[in-house]
């Protein structure tokens, strides 16, 4: 287990020579069409530190995209993970099952929104869990279209790109698509032409129209909708968007499906984004911070929903596998113990405290938002125009690596910086990270 002292730490240039060697092998081993935000190699990495192979210490600030909450080396899921692969690494569940798959479909019927009766079944990335909720839908209702909507993101796989938003890079070159999909408007407030206020019901309207109009309303399996939008930009829909597309999708048998892969699992503060609207999904689907790091995700839903595919409809060799399932129960154990959604909802204090001041003198930030430890600001050349900012938003990151402070970058105009510490930060590295914000939007 690392055990790091808490303390940013720069002793060379950033990258520094090892990471650049490293670099050099990797350009020529790895495929191009896999980037890096930082090309900076990674030796280790403790709570909200990552120390990289010539010895610096850089603030994370991004959690390998929201991945690793409880830390990327957190005890619990290290003490469960090791045990398991002293026990075995794998029999594939869907030849001979183990226990700790059953935990975890458990624990997730037992965290998930709603008292209904509910079963799991367990993938390995995000995209796949998407995928899975659109088959059990679609076998579901015996209906095809699914609808998503702007500036969502879903994943990379043909029909998670064909539900995501943004060409560059997601799509571009990629095509074609997977049919029967089909996008409507989000209540994005901040960039609402008639205002915040009346997004959530004019966009709830046009989305809903479209959909009866353009669609079916009876042809439509699935609504797919992130309850705080990721990659997108950080954007929270509207108030009252959630519930009235929730409404809709009720009123006309369609399932409802929240991704909440980036925003669940303490991210925002509750355990799932979409209990800050008292929305219940009829599924869920659920990747990055379910298991500290190892690759495990799942949807989860209402029974009669999730029994609806046929035996052997659903699975995948890996799905499951025991070794990241005793992670995920580290993990959640982790979560529970460090309450670590009260430890989101003071990053929010303390993160939007710092940023609204920051507002106030830098004109270029047009935003803040976000809710938990899932906070963005938005870049704008003029806060009037609201003219997306990308080129301050790329140098504004790239000031800040230097300084040895991991920050992501989003959106759908490019120009969203956005910030996803480790639930596990200290106080001292958030306020130096922020300090580090501060410095580089002064020297724009
Ligand atoms: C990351 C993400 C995905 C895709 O997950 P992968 O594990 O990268 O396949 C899907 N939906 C949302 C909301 C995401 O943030």
């Amino acid at each position: 287990m690392s055990d790091i002292p808490q303390e940013r730490r720069v002793v060379t240039a950033i990258p520094g020579p090892k990471s650049q060697e490293l670099q050099q092998r990797r350009l020529a081993a790895v495929a191009a069409g896999v980037g890096s935000t930082l090309p900076v190699f990674t030796a280790r990495v403790d709570r909200g530190i990552i120390e990289d192979v010539d010895g610096n210490r850089l603030i994370d600030f991004g959690s390998g995209i929201a991945v690793t909450s409880v830390g990327a080396s957190a005890e619990a899921v290290v003490r469960r993970a090791s045990a398991q692969l002293q026990d075995f690494t794998h029999t594939c569940f869907m030849v001979t099952p183990y226990e700790g798959y059953v935990e975890v479909a458990e624990a997730l019927a037992e965290l998930t929104p709603g008292d209904h009766a509910k079963k799991s079944a367990l993938f390995n990335s995000g995209a796949e869990a998407v995928e899975n909720a659109v088959k059990i839908a679609r076998a579901y209702t015996k209906r095809q279209a699914v609808v998503v909507f702007d500036h969502g993101y879903h994943g990379r796989t043909n029909l998670t790109m064909a539900l995501t938003s943004k060409n560059m890079p997601y799509k571009h070159g990629f095509g074609p698509f997977a049919p029967e999909v089909y996008r409507v408007p989000v209540a994005y407030g901040y960039r609402w032409l008639t205002g915040e206020e009346n997004a959530g019901a004019e966009a709830s309207a046009q989305a809903i129209d479209q959909i009866t109009k353009q669609i079916g309303a009876e042809n439509v399996a699935a609504i797919i909708i992130e309850p705080v939008l990721g990659e997108g930009g950080f954007i929270e829909p509207a108030k009252g968007f959630l519930p009235a597309i929730r409404q809709f999708a009720a009123d006309n048998g369609i399932v409802f499906v929240a991704d909440e892969i980036q925003s669940g699992f303490c991210r925002t503060g509750q355990w799932f984004a979409c209990e800050d609207e008292g929305i219940v999904p009829d599924l869920i689907t659920t990747a990055k911070g379910i298991a500290g790091g190892l690759p495990l995700a799942a949807v989860t839903g209402k029974a009669e929903i999730m029994d609806a595919a046929h035996a052997g409809g659903l699975g995948g060799t890996y799905g499951g596998n025991p070794v990241a399932c005793a992670g995920a129960l580290g993990a959640i154990e982790t979560m529970k113990e460090l309450d670590l959604n009260a430890k989101a909802k003071e990053i929010e204090s303390t993160m939007k405290a710092r940023l609204t001041a920051m507002q106030e003198k830098f004109s270029v930030i047009g935003d803040v938002r976000g809710r938990g430890a899932m906070i963005a600001i938005e870049l704008v050349k003029n806060p009037a125009t609201k003219e997306p900012d990308a080129a301050s938003t790329a140098a504004i990151a790239k000031a800040c690596h230097a300084e040895g402070l991991l920050v992501l970058t989003c959106g759908t105009y490019g120009n969203v910086l956005r910030f996803l510490p480790p639930l596990v930060i200290g106080q001292d590295l958030l306020n130096e990270g922020l300090d580090i914000i501060e410095n580089a939007l002064a020297a724009l």
